[in-house]
């Protein structure tokens, strides 16, 4: 595996293998690997010739600079992972690397109602910042296929939307989310659980496997008013949102009668963690 932290070593290295006809496919991450992400590269090299990863903690998308500092880095430990999994390249660049001063800022998207619920609502500014520095990694790499988790639903709906205001020709590939065997969706943030809170973190799965079961015997908001209530009643839990929205749009449904396509979604802080699954 070939690690770069320069724009243009990376750069020089893929137009070498451009030109030798090899394709791209690529999976942004912000580090402190788990098997979630390895899934994702192992299904871009897959379907790729070259499957290149990014670690870059983007500190735009953090609107509360705690969570920043907080967030987990284990560079070496991801290194030899990636190496492991057979992920080619490795691009680990710095904040300056990859907003540098002289870069032209671009207008930002405007995603209109997909970005203003749920993380919208409570993570003010979160996806303009995704936004860009998706968009910034896209143009340095010139990828393929994008490879994003199905973990982070309403990330992949504003990437979606993103790619076609662009007219981009990407393929892009949403991978299923990766559960630790009690069914908590892996997440880099797992490891700053307490032990007790960890033990009972499993309760958001059962809770959307719940809603699950019972789509044919209640309304949507019944469904989210129980789940609220579950997780509500957990010592140190404190629930978000529980949502049950039709995955095209991301707005609430009230009635599941014609609908084909609804995803239930969830925010919940356990202690000083917050941890997101759909
Ligand atoms: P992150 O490092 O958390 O920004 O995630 C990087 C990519 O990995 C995103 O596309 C996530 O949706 C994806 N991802 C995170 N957790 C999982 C998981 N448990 N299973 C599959 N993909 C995941």
């Amino acid at each position: 595996m070939l690690l770069f932290t320069t724009v243009s070593d990376l750069q020089k290295q893929l137009d070498k293998l451009r030109k030798m006809g090899k394709t791209i496919g690529f999976a942004p991450t912000m580090g402190a690997l788990h098997a979630g992400h390895v899934s994702l590269i192992r299904v871009a090299k897959a379907q790729y010739d070259v499957a290149v990863c990014s670690i870059f903690v983007n500190p735009t998308q953090f609107n509360d600079p705690k969570d920043l500092e907080k967030y987990p880095r284990t560079p070496a430990e991801d290194t030899d992972l990636l190496a492991q999994t057979g992920c080619d390249i490795l691009f680990m660049p710095s904040v300056a690397e990859v907003y540098p001063p002289d870069l032209a800022v671009k207008p930002a998207f405007d995603f209109g109602t997909l970005a203003t619920v749920m993380e919208g609502a409570f993570r003010p500014k979160h996806f303009d910042g995704m936004a860009r520095v998706v968009r910034r990694l896209l143009d340095i790499v010139q990828p393929d296929g994008l490879f994003m988790g199905q973990k982070d639903f309403q990330q992949f709906s504003i990437v979606a939307d993103m790619l076609r205001q662009q007219h981009s020709t990407i393929k892009f590939v949403m991978c299923p989310t990766l559960r630790e065997p009690d069914g908590l969706a892996m997440s880099s943030r797992n490891v700053r659980l307490a032990p007790d809170l960890r033990r009972r973190a499993s309760l958001i799965y059962q809770v959307l496997t719940e809603v699950k079961a019972s789509i044919n015997a209640q309304t949507p908001d019944e469904l989210k008013k129980r789940a609220m209530e579950k997780l509500c009643a957990e010592p140190n839990f404190r629930p978000e949102y529980f949502d049950i929205v039709e995955g095209d749009t991301l707005q609430p449904v009230h009635s599941f009668a014609a609908q084909n396509f609804v995803v239930a979604c969830v925010a919940t802080w356990l202690g000083d963690v917050r941890l997101i699954d759909n």
